[in-house]
This record gives structure tokens, sequence and C-alpha cells, in this order.
């Protein structure tokens, strides 16, 4: 079966290359990824894949599925496509897709001997918009199993957890005066913003080493010769887990609620939850892991100091036993969200990464349809943790 699977997908190798190619050239942000979409389910159509479009009332997210004997158990790789604004593919997600897609190429290609479902779902807007909670929410995730993508990066790493996040705006109000006729007579909600940058960079050293506090201005005043009446900023606030990142942004407020004390200033906050930190599923993980070396992809050692984002994958990793692998497209120092990592998701090495990681998940996938004791094992330890975390 093995060979069947990856024969499939090698077979359809200039055609995920070439895919992967057009969606690096036509790059598209969150929600806006029509043409991505439309390239994606038409390959996934023309392999035999029954195909929903608009999945959870989102335009650009879908849901393709081959069905074998039964409905369960059912296995989804997930594609995401969204790119950044302005630098266009620098997150690679254009290799994403499109080893989600051969994924599940190799899948429909044993479609006669598969146990349950195997599912590829799209889901846009990784890049804060979080079309994964949003299908999540909305049901997209119902019935499956267990989860799978794939992200490329400077290194090979079965199973790594990501930072948990919220996402604070702030608003101070003053009041404008002239700043050299009157200012005694103004409030100045600037005044305000910068005591609030200075109290969280004091803050920071009271904080754990994997909490991340990052803002910027938004507003700051109309003109140097007023009072600035209003000033705005918006804050992510991160940590390696869920509960310690929102005590640390209950924190951050209280540096802004102290800055509009001494300055007088009035202030109005939101907050966003932003995405859930990401638990791996070792089990999962591992099978993954000696997929992927088989094909030529050995792990790499952990880095000394990780380096940590969020992602929606993390919300389903809460909800379902999921994995959020990566393989290496560039060397171990290819920063994420630059031009470097953007020509690397265009070149050999990474439609070489992409193809195996479409080889890995799909005989990933294979074995949880396959296997009921391996996807008892993947539940248990789901569970085991779900349990211990509550
Ligand atoms: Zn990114
Ligand atoms: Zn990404």
């Amino acid at each position: 079966m093995r060979d069947r699977i990856v024969a499939a997908i090698d077979a359809a190798r200039t055609e995920l290359v070439e895919l992967a190619r057009r969606v690096h050239a036509n790059p598209e942000i969150g929600f806006q990824e029509r043409q991505a979409a439309t390239w994606l389910t038409e390959t996934l159509e023309r392999h035999g894949f029954a195909v929903e479009r608009g999945v959870a009332g989102l335009e650009t997210a879908f849901r393709a599925e081959v069905r074998g004997a039964r409905d369960r158990p059912a296995v989804a790789v997930l594609a995401e496509y969204d790119a950044l604004p302005e630098i266009g593919h620098a997150c690679g997600h254009n290799l994403i897709c499109t080893a989600a897609v051969g994924a599940g190429l190799g899948l429909a290609a044993v479609r006669d001997a598969l146990p349950g479902r195997a599912v590829v779902l799209g889901t846009p807007a990784e890049e804060g918009g979080g079309g994964k909670v949003i299908m999540l929410q909305g049901g997209a995730f119902d019935g499956i199993d267990a989860a799978m993508m794939f992200h490329p990066a400077g290194y090979t790493m079965a199973g790594r957890p990501s930072l948990a996040s919220y996402r604070l705006q702030v608003k101070f109000t003053g009041k404008a005066a002239h700043a050299a006729a009157a200012p005694d007579e103004g409030i100045n909600a600037l005044d305000a913003l910068i005591q609030t940058f200075v109290a969280i960079g004091l803050l920071r050293q009271q904080v754990r080493d994997d909490a991340r506090i990052h803002g910027i201005v938004t507003y700051g005043g109309a003109a140097p010769n007023i009072i600035p009446d209003r000033a705005e900023a918006v804050f992510t606030v991160r940590a390696a887990d869920g509960a310690y990142a929102l005590e640390v942004l209950h924190r951050v407020v209280h540096c802004a609620q102290g800055a509009a004390q001494a300055t007088g200033a009035t202030l109005e906050h939101v907050v966003r939850k932003g995405y859930d930190a990401i638990k791996p599923n070792r089990t999962m993980a591992d099978r993954f892991a000696r997929h992927l070396e088989r094909l030529g992809y050995p792990p790499d050692a952990p880095p000394d100091r990780p380096r940590m984002g969020s992602t929606d994958m993390g919300d389903v990793s809460q909800a379902i036993p999921s994995i959020h692998p990566y393989v290496a497209i560039g060397p171990k120092d290819l920063p994420g969200h630059t031009v470097a990592f953007r020509e690397a998701a265009l070149s050999e090495r990474g439609m070489g990464a992409m193809l195996a990681a479409a080889k890995a998940l799909a005989l990933t996938a294979y074995d949880l349809l396959a296997d009921p004791e391996l996807l008892a094992a993947v539940r248990r330890e789901f569970e085991g943790e779900s349990a211990r975390v509550a």
C-alpha cells in the first residue's frame, strides 16, 4: 500500500510543482484566496474528490473528500494558502496547500482499500484571520478523528508546540490644548500611551521566558503643536500556555490603567482571543517522523532556543488529535516572513520538501485509517492530556 501511495504522488509531481509555483506567483491575502481555492479544488476534483466550497460561511474555505468503505474513521489533511500583505508567499503556504493536495491524491489512489474517509480541508486566512477557528466553530471539523498539515521551515521537526496568543487594543482619551500657549489645560493621551509602553518594558523583567509582548502605535496625535486628545495602540501578548498568556495580558492592561491614572486620560480597551497553543500529538508525530525519515528527511536536533509563533492550528489541536510538523526548505537560520523565505518556497529544495511532506502526510493518514490500534493510541494520548489540563 505504501508503494501505491508514494507512486501516485510521484506520478503527480509535475502537476503539484506547477500548482505550487502558480499559487506562489499569485499571492492572495487571507479570505481573498479565490484563485488558489479554485485551482486546488479543481485539481482535487480531477482526481476523484467530492468538493464542497464555501464551508462554514467562508467563501475560500473548502472540504474535499474521498470515501472508502465507511464514513469513519475520517482523517483530515489541512491546506493553508493565504499570503502575507506586500511580501507575498513569505510563509510558504503555497507549499502547505500543494502538499495537502498531494497527500489527498496519494490517498485517492488507494480509495478501494480505504477503510474510512480521507478529507482535504481548505483553511483560509491563517495569517491573523483565524480561518480554522471559524471553521471549528462552524462545525467543519465535526466527525474528523485526526487532523494534520505540514509547514515549511529552516529545520525538520515532527512535533513542536506553538504559543497561545491574545490581541489587545488600547485607546486613551485626553483633552486637546495648544501645546505652547496652554499646555497646562490639556490632558495628553500620548503621554499615557508612552507610559504604557515604558511600564510594559519594565514588566518584561518579571514574566516567564516564554512570554512575548509586542505592540505598535496606531495613532499618536494630529500635530506637534496640539496636545493629543487621542492615542491608540495594538498589542499581541503570547505565552506557552493560554492561562499564562491571559495572566500576562491582565498585567499589560494594568500597565495601561496605571498610565491612565498618572496622566488623567481615560482608557478604553478591547481584548480579542488570538490562537490557542498547539498540543502536538506525540503518537501521530512519531509516525509522521518515521515516514519522513524513510523518505530521506531525518529530524533535526531541537534548537537550543525554540523560536515560536502562533497558529490557528493550535485551536484545532485542542479540539482534535493533531500534528503541525515542519520540513526544512532552506538553511537552519532561514527566517520566516522574509524575502529569503519566499525564495526558498519556490526553490527546488522547497518543492522536494513539499513532495516528501505530501507522502509522509498520506502515509500517516493511511495508517490512522487502517490501523485501529494506532488511532486508539492517538485518542488515549489526546484524552489523557486533556484530562490533565482540565
Ligand atoms: Zn506565517
Ligand atoms: Zn505560515
